[in-house]
């Protein structure tokens, strides 16, 4: 059988039934967005990987090498908001053909460091290979948290959230495909695309509360992440399309393409916004910890019940399925 058959997921799945396997101080193996280690003081340290793959990612002529070094680095941080961690360090293994100018490698690299800096941390290290054909970047990002946020905690009865706003990776994607030029993509679309910011404002403004009980960062697309959270927790969760909010320019994309925004929401991946669950009654003071701390906004998008699979309501027909990295699917 080929991977395309089998599929991401379902790739995953049979790894996991060989790969149980755990050892002293690891809390949380595979399956999360980062695995949970006991670490000093009481603390966790949080691993995770994200690889970046020219021709599937991304093209190179849409971007330079420092903006796919930097975009690169906040996704793979993204998996650290994900936990409920802060970074405290990225590794980068780079693939390049040999033929790559010396000054592409470098902007590459300052590139990588330039997201890490955004986010709070480094490039401490990595390792540098000859590739064959398409350029190939793989980020080890490193965290820390005092309390980690796993997929399998939300309870029914919870609301869920998702911070910021939705659409623009997709929009972004949509129209670079369509052959837009990327300096011509309208400002945000190409910044939100280019430069997603990992949610660590609302981890630091949140974490104090101690209320989260469950969290995803959006890579697959809010509808495939929830279905995984929904998994995770073996329950339900109840999505209100229609309080999914859109990013700005998402609808005006949406229109020249002749789709649908709400769909484009509900869908785009690579977004690395939050969607994470709350007990009811703590929503309120959740909502008054952000604008305290003036971290984005977040928004209570459905809530979780006893039952299993993710129930979309008031949105449009999706297309089956969420992003499947095996699939043909470009
Ligand atoms: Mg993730």
């Amino acid at each position: 059988m080929r991977l395309e058959e089998l599929g991401e997921f379902g790739f995953l799945a049979r790894l996991r039934d060989r790969l149980g396997g755990s050892a002293p101080g690891v809390v949380l193996g595979s399956g999360d967005d980062a695995a949970v280690l006991l670490w000093e003081g009481g603390k966790y340290l949080l691993v995770t990987t994200d690889a970046v793959v020219e021709g599937r990612h991304f093209r190179r002529q849409w971007f330079t090498e420092r903006e796919i070094g930097e975009r690169a680095a906040r996704a793979a941080l993204s998996d650290l908001a994900a936990m409920g961690g802060l970074p405290r360090g990225l590794f980068a293994s780079l693939a390049l053909s040999p033929e790559l100018s010396v000054e592409a490698a470098e902007a590459l690299a300052e590139g990588l460091e330039a997201g890490a800096a955004a986010c709070g941390c480094h490039l401490l290290g990595g390792d540098l290979a000859a590739s064959p054909g398409p350029l190939f970047i793989d980020v080890v990002a490193v965290g820390e948290t005092e309390a980690y946020w796993p997929r399998s905690g939300a309870q029914p009865g919870d609301a869920v959230l998702v911070s910021g706003s939705l659409g623009a990776s997709a929009a972004a994607l949509a129209l670079l495909e369509r052959g837009v030029a990327p300096a011509h993509l309208p400002p945000t679309l190409r910044r939100r695309f280019l430069c997603p910011e990992p949610a660590f404002d609302v981890v630091q403004a949140l974490q104090p509360l101690g209320k989260v009980t469950a969290a995803i960062d959006i890579s697959d697309g809010l509808v495939a992440d929830l279905g995984h959270l929904a998994a995770a927790s073996a329950a339900q969760i109840c999505l209100r399309a229609d309080r999914v909010p859109l990013a700005a320019e998402v609808r005006a994309a949406a229109r020249q393409m002749g789709g649908d925004a709400a769909a484009l929401a509900l869908t785009s991946g690579e977004e690395y916004e939050l969607a994470f669950t709350v007990p009811r009654v703590a929503v309120e003071g959740v909502q008054r910890a952000l604008a305290e701390a003036a971290a984005r906004p977040v928004t209570v998008i459905g809530e979780v019940r006893a039952g299993r699979g993710l129930v979309v309501e008031g949105g449009p027909p999706l297309p089956a399925g969420g992003w499947d990295h095996f699939s043909a699917r470009e």
